[in-house]
C-alpha cells in the first residue's frame, strides 16, 4: 500500500496525538501512524499538563473536551517537610496567568482526548497499529517511511514534513543517527496508587515532602485517589516488589507521615535517564516530545515539554500550498531547531539539577541534602523574586510570564 501526506506525525502517544489536534482546521493532509494497539497504556505516567499548556490546549480548541473526559484542576502547591513543617505554599492565581491551574486526567486518557478531536478533521486519517521499521533518505530528506503491521502487510508513506513523536527508544532518532546527550540516573522511581488520606489537605494540591528519610511526591489523580512517587533508594526494586503493605507504611510513612496508614499499591517501577538529541530537525524531520528529550521525573515536565515545543512549531509549519517546497519545509525545521534547542537545554540543565537532588537525596546523604534542600525552600518563599521564578518554572512558563498586551 502507498500512502501521500503533507505531513506525517510517527507516533501517537500524547506528543504525536497533540500535534493532530494542533494541526485541525490547518488544511495539511495529516497522517499518523501509530504502533499501539489501543491497549492500556501506563497509567501511571505524566498526568498534569501544565498551565503554560492549558493555554495551547484553549486555543487549539481542545480543552472543553479534557473537561468533557473528566479532567479536574490543580490550583496549588506544598512543601513541606517530614515533621509537619509547610515549607512552602503556592496557589497559582497569585501568578496573573490565564489559566491558573493543571489539568489533572489519567495519563491514558491525554492521547485519545487529543485523538478525537485531531480526527473531526476530514485531512487526517489515523493509521494503526502500523510500525515504522525503514526509512528511505535521498539527498538528506526521507522521502519514504516503510512500516508494516502485525500480519506483516506493509505501507510506504511519503510525506513533505516529518514528525517524529516515536518516544524516548525512537526509530527515526536511531535510523537518522541523530547524536544524543545521555545521562542515566542512578536511582529508578517507584509509583503508588492509594486513596487520599483525609488529612492531606487541600485535595487539588501537589505535594512534596522531604526530610532525614528521604523524599516523595504526592499528585492528586481525577477519580480523588492520589499517586505518591519517590526515588528508589538502597532497599532496591525486588525489595519492593516482596515488600508488605506494612514495610510500605513504614518508608513512605516516615516521609511523609499523613500515609502511614494507607493501603499502598504498587502502580510501577520506571527507570530514569536523560536523553537529548543534539539536533531536533534533520532534512525535512524533526524530532518532538520525548524522542527529541525524554527527562528524569523529578519536576513533571516531560510530557509538557513535548506539547510545549508544538507552539513552537506550529506556526512556522508551511502554508498547504508551500509545504510541497523541500526547501520551504527545511528552512522551517532548521528555524524551529534554533529558537527551541536553546530553550531545552536550560530547561533540561534546570531539571537535571533537581534531579541530581533526588540521586543525592535517596543515597546515604539524604539527611544532609534534604535539610539543605528544605531550608533553601523556605527561604524561597518568603523571597518575592525568587518565589516568582519558582512559580514561573514549576508551571512552565520558564521564561517568565508574557506581558498582558
Ligand atoms: C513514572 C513517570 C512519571 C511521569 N510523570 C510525568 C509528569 O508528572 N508530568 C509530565 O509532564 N511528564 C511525566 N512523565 C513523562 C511523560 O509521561 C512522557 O514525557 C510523555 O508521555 C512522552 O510523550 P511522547 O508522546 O513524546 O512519547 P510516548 O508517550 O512514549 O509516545 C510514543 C508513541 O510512539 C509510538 N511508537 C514508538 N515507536 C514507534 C514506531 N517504530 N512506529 C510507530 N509508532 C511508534 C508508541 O506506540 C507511542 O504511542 C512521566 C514519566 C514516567 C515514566
Amino acid at each position: 500500500m502507498k500512502m501521500y501526506a503533507d505531513i506525517l506525525i510517527i507516533g501517537g502517544g500524547v506528543s504525536g496525538s497533540a500535534m493532530g489536534a494542533a494541526l485541525v482546521n490547518s488544511g495539511h493532509r495529516v497522517i499518523c501512524i501509530d504502533q499501539g494497539t489501543g491497549g492500556p497504556l501506563d497509567t501511571a505516567r505524566g498526568d498534569h499538563i501544565s498551565p503554560v499548556n492549558v493555554e495551547a490546549i484553549a486555543e487549539w480548541g481542545v480543552l472543553e473536551h479534557f473537561f468533557a473526559a473528566g479532567a479536574t484542576k490543580r490550583i496549588g502547591h506544598q512543601f513541606r517537610s517530614s515533621d509537619g513543617e509547610t515549607l512552602l505554599s503556592a496557589e497559582y492565581t497569585e501568578m496573573g496567568i490565564p489559566y491558573p491551574y493543571f489539568l489533572v486526567i489519567n495519563h491514558e486518557m491525554i492521547t485519545p482526548t487529543f485523538m478525537s478531536f485531531a480526527k473531526t478533521d476530514p485531512g487526517f486519517v489515523l493509521l494503526q497499529p502500523y510500525s515504522v521499521k525503514d526509512l528511505e533518505v535521498t539527498d538528506g530528506n526521507v522521502t519514504n517511511v516503510l512500516a508494516t503491521n502485525r500480519e506483516g502487510d506493509e505501507v510506504q508513506i511519503s510525506a513533505h514534513m516529518i514528525i517524529a513523536c516515536d518516544g524516548a527508544s525512537s526509530t527515526v532518532r536511531e535510523k537518522l543517527r541523530v547524536p544524543c546527550f545521555e545521562h542515566p540516573y542512578n536511582h529508578p522511581m517507584v509509583a503508588f496508587f492509594t486513596d487520599r488520606p483525609a488529612a492531606l489537605a487541600p485535595d487539588n494540591y501537589f505535594f512534596r515532602y522531604a526530610g532525614d528519610n528521604g523524599q516523595l511526591v504526592i499528585q492528586q489523580r481525577m477519580d480523588g485517589t492520589i499517586k505518591v512517587t519517590m526515588p528508589v533508594a538502597d532497599e532496591g526494586i525486588p525489595w519492593w516488589k516482596k515488600s508488605t503493605n506494612e514495610d510500605r507504611q513504614k518508608i513512605v510513612g516516615g516521609i511523609a507521615p499523613e500515609l502511614s496508614d494507607s493501603e499502598l499499591e504498587l502502580a510501577g517501577f520506571y527507570p530514569v535517564r536523560m536523553i537529548h538529541a543534539i539536533d531536533y530537525a534533520i532534512g525535512n524531520v524533526v524530532l518532538i516530545g520525548d524522542a527529541a528529550h525524554a527527562i528524569h521525573p523529578a519536576r513533571g515536565q516531560g510530557l509538557n515539554m513535548g506539547i510545549a515545543s508544538l507552539k513552537a512549531l506550529i506556526p512556522l509549519i508551511p502554508a498547504p500550498d508551500e509545504i510541497s517546497k523541500p526547501e520551504a519545509v527545511k528552512l522551517a525545521l532548521a528555524e524551529f531547531h534554533r529558537i527551541q534547542k536553546p530553550l531545552n537545554d536550560r530547561i533540561i540543565a534546570r531539571n537535571h539539577s533537581a534531579a541530581m537532588e533526588m540521586e543525592m537525596g535517596a543515597d546515604e546523604n539524604r539527611a544532609f541534602v534534604l535539610k539543605k534542600s528544605n531550608a533553601a525552600i523556605k527561604q524561597m518563599a518568603g523571597d518575592l523574586k525568587i518565589r516568582e521564578l519558582h512559580l514561573n518554572e514549576a508551571t512552565g512558563y520558564h521564561f517568565g510570564v508574557p506581558a498582558k498586551a
